[in-house]
């Protein structure tokens, strides 16, 4: 079976580049059924707002089983309000639709839930009973309002034969420092899946120290609270790229500091003032804004400061995805200085770096992790995580030689325990896929990391930036003869990553938008590489 099945060609007008039916519509006269039903709700709800469309943050949809996937809408008539409601405090009915063609004629599915002001407003259906790999469209209808019309699609059957995945990824998207024109492109690329991989919002608000290099401002200040964090995503959600982008496929989501505070781990905020309690309550708040705004499971409903976020999603005999969540479990940063816990390039006399103790996933989802690898089965294993996983001896602002503290080199043990675990289970074809540095980097990932000729365990791709400042790229340059497992970093371009995997082979493109002021940038491929099946390590072509 292949991906495409044959209405979801050209034939039905939607092309790679034309995603129809994304903007937002608002029609007062709804037909047939869904009118009944509608007017029904209103009369029993009443109206929350005459303002306009409740649907102004679009629809999303996650999690992609083979017989469902997640669908996601948030109602709020205005999304920036100051007390963080979205503009509506009663509690609302929502209608959700999903249907086999893109003019929602053929509706397979409908169904009402309730939303209301506990979880803003927000709404979260687990659509099950779907055919497995192939598209759907979906909407939802609320206070008499139709949502945008989004496209998703569910993965193959587990045993099926899949001849071809198209994902991309993505991660760090300042929405102060530029527009967000690689989601468009990542959008108009089709992909079958995006994987988003942290810094999907930003907590602190550039515009209050570097005003000058602001190209549109936050919401507010710094978010610390409910209101804060849910204002920061909705504020997002108002963008017409990363709206075009959620409802153009399906997603799948983790996260980074920056979802919460610049360096956290675990409990530990990067101020040392701050008392675990004190950070935990501000965790609490940040995770339950985050699942509020994503397609995310009911497993993922947040329980006070924690939410399950990592997951396994396998699509058909091909890939299996595993979701890993790098801030939850984590231990605290080692060698932390006294004035402050953020990261930092140590030297190498902090061997607290290497504390077999010590672990970045946390020890039970190592476990999770390493259970896993014992009985896949796909082609392929995608390991989508939050950070650059290869070594990298690098120098600090100051000078100092050493490793960064606040990524895998700080966890190097845990680093070493997943390799070989890879090892150990003969996982096959795995390829690790990460963010945060706002760079592009392919890598080795070595069976002993100190010895560049020892066999080379996993590939690695990580992607830039869709907004956020690359890192020095001189500095960075100079330090790669130290590093002959990196086989390729650029910081200067901000752009994400696009990969056609096949059985056979795994294509993966790096791509740089002209210029993040520019609302109309432009897209263009920086580097593809080629890993081959049973070979890992990736070969520019
Ligand atoms: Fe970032
Ligand atoms: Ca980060």
């Amino acid at each position: 079976m292949t991906k495409q099945i044959p209405s979801s060609s050209a034939s039905n007008g939607l092309s790679r580049r034309g995603i129809p039916l994304l903007r937002p519509t608002r029609r007062t006269l709804l037909t047939g059924t869904t009118a009944a039903v509608s007017m029904a709700l209103i009369s029993r709800y009443g109206r929350a707002s005459q303002s306009g469309t409740p649907f102004t943050l679009g629809v999303a949809s996650g999690a992609p089983t083979s017989d469902g996937v997640v669908l996601w809408t948030r109602l709020a008539p205005e999304p920036l309000a100051p007390d963080g409601s979205g503009g509506i405090t009663e509690a609302a009915l929502v209608t959700w639709e999903i249907a086999a063609d893109e003019a929602m004629r053929q509706v397979v599915q409908r169904g009402t839930v309730e939303a209301d002001r506990r979880l803003a407003h927000s709404v979260h259906v687990e659509v099950a009973g779907l055919q497995p790999n192939r598209p759907y469209w979906y909407r939802f209808i609320a206070l008499g309002a139709e949502s945008p019309i989004g496209r998703t699609r569910t993965a193959p059957a587990a045993t099926d034969n899949v001849d071809h995945l198209r994902f991309a990824f993505a991660s760090c998207s300042h929405y102060e420092l530029g527009y967000f024109s690689a989601y468009r492109h990542m959008a108009a690329d089709d992909p079958d899946l995006v994987l988003f991989l942290g810094d999907y919002i930003y907590e602190y608000t550039v515009s209050q120290e570097y005003a000058d290099r602001t190209v549109r401002k936050h919401d507010g200040p710094t978010a610390v609270d409910l209101v804060g964090y849910r204002n920061r995503y909705a504020l997002h959600r108002t963008d017409p790229d990363l709206q075009t982008l959620h409802a153009a496929a399906p997603c799948l989501v983790t996260w980074d500091d920056h979802e919460v505070e610049n360096d956290y781990a675990n409990e530990w905020s990067q101020v040392v003032a701050t008392t675990p309690e004190a950070f935990l309550r501000r965790r609490a708040a940040a995770y339950q804004a985050y699942y509020e705004h994503m397609p995310l499971r009911a497993r993922s409903l947040p329980h006070g400061s924690t939410l399950r976020l990592h997951d396994r999603i396998r699509f058909g005999n091909l890939v299996t995805f595993s979701v890993l969540d790098g801030r939850q479990y984590r231990s605290q940063q080692p060698c932390a200085r006294p004035d402050t816990r953020r990261g930092y390039v140590a030297p190498d006399s902090c061997t607290e770096r290497v504390d077999e103790n010590r672990t970045l996933l946390g020890f039970e989802q190592e476990r999770w992790l390493f259970d896993g690898f014992k009985t896949a089965d796909t082609a392929w294993n995608v390991l989508a995580q939050n950070q650059l996983i290869a070594q990298l001896r690098q120098k600090g602002a100051d000078g100092v030689v050493g490793h960064w503290t606040e990524g895998w080199d700080g966890y190097a043990a845990g680093r070493r325990r997943m390799l070989e675990a890879i090892d150990q289970t003969r996982l096959t074809n795995p390829v690790f896929i990460g963010g945060d540095i706002h760079s592009f980097w392919a890598t080795d990932l070595k069976a002993d990391l100190g010895d560049p000729t020892s066999k080379t365990i996993a590939t690695e791709f990580v992607g830039t930036s869709i907004t956020s400042d690359g890192p020095p790229y001189q500095r960075f340059m100079e330090m790669l003869p130290e590093n002959p497992h990196v086989r390729f970093f650029d910081s200067r371009q901000r752009g994400y990553v696009r990969v056609d995997l096949t059985r056979r082979r795994m294509e993966t493109s790096f791509l740089v938008i002209s210029d993040r002021r520019d609302p109309k940038a432009t897209v263009s491929t920086m580097k593809r590489f080629v890993v081959e099946n049973g070979k890992p390590g990736g070969v520019a072509d």
